[in-house]
């Protein structure tokens, strides 16, 4: 059976994801039935499971999240500028061609969660990013774009912090250290752990000496993945600690105005999620 205008999230695992009530959210918003589905499939299947989805069934969008978002960007016949530089994306339109494009957003919604929702203006800010995965590759030129005064990247792997620093090109701005150093480089105004250990159940074991006086932290996780780094972060005595779960909402939303042409509005459905998972 053919399904026109369908949606989906492709995951794996992906049972616990909050894409679909996100997406069924806004289409109320805008009184519009909405067919959104969670589809976990494994990566050797992921490819024949994309091309049914879109050539079989009606597929006109899908959200992808780990462990395919650099599959979905590969796959892809054309992407723009922010998952180049991501080198991932999480998000995969039907053209009106049948081809794909594949978009990132995850930048863009982090930077908005924390300069719209949080209200912080980036800009002059000393800023360290942990992790160099595909999401801090994302991360790392929105916030670079949002007009950090210095962007230090550190990674438990350091090839792949040198190779986004140097992908970015400014070294007057954007620096590697390594992550054994991390007790001896001074503090920042901006901690953002954008790696996956929360998500895996490690904790990092992080020094206090790098949060500087009205520091805001931000972890990429949400709920019990970003309790660790949050609890850290208060400990440390951060001004502000905030989780992922507004980037998500966000890039939900950015995933949605592509489809739709309409842009829902994110606090109401950020405030539900966040009452719930208290
Ligand atoms: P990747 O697998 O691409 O990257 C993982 C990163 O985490 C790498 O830099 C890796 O370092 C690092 N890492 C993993 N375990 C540890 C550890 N124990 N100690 C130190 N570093 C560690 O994942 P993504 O970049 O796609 O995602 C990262 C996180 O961001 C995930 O938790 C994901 O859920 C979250 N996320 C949230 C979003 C939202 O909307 N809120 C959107 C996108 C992502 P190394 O290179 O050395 O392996």
């Amino acid at each position: 059976m053919s399904h026109p205008q369908s949606f989906a999230v492709f995951g794996h695992p992906i049972s616990h994801s909050l894409s679909p009530h996100i997406h069924q959210a806004f289409a109320q918003q805008f009184g519009m039935a909405l067919d959104y589905r969670t589809i976990d499939v494994a990566p050797e299947a992921w490819v024949d499971a994309v091309r049914h989805f879109f050539q079989e069934e009606g597929g006109r969008g899908a959200n992808v999240t780990l462990p395919h978002k650099h599959a979905a960007f590969a796959l892809a016949d054309e992407r723009t500028q922010a998952a180049t530089r991501a080198g991932t994306a999480n998000v995969l339109t039907r053209l009106a061609d049948g081809r794909l494009a594949a978009h990132n957003t995850d930048g863009a919604a982090m930077v908005r969660d924390l300069t719209e929702r949080h209200d912080l203006d980036l800009r002059g800010h000393d800023a360290l990013l942990l992790g160099a995965g595909g999401a801090a590759r994302a991360v790392a030129w929105s916030l670079f774009e949002a007009g950090v005064q210095t962007l230090t990247i550190v990674n438990r792997s350091p090839e792949a912090a040198d190779a986004l620093a140097d992908a970015m090109g400014e070294p007057a701005r954007v620096h590697t250290r390594y992550w054994e150093d991390l007790g001896n480089i001074g503090s920042f105004d901006l901690i953002v752990n954008a790696t996956s250990a929360g998500t895996l159940d490690q904790s990092l074991s992080l020094p206090f000496s790098l949060i500087a006086s009205r520091a805001t932290c931000y972890d990429l996780g949400y709920a019990k993945a970003a309790f660790s780094f949050l609890a850290w972060a208060r400990a440390a005595g951060a001004r502000y600690a905030h989780d992922g779960l507004g980037m998500l909402v966000e890039q939900a939303a950015d995933a949605f105005e592509l489809w739709h042409g309409k842009r829902p509005d994110t606090e109401s459905v950020y405030q539900l999620l966040k009452a719930q998972s208290v």
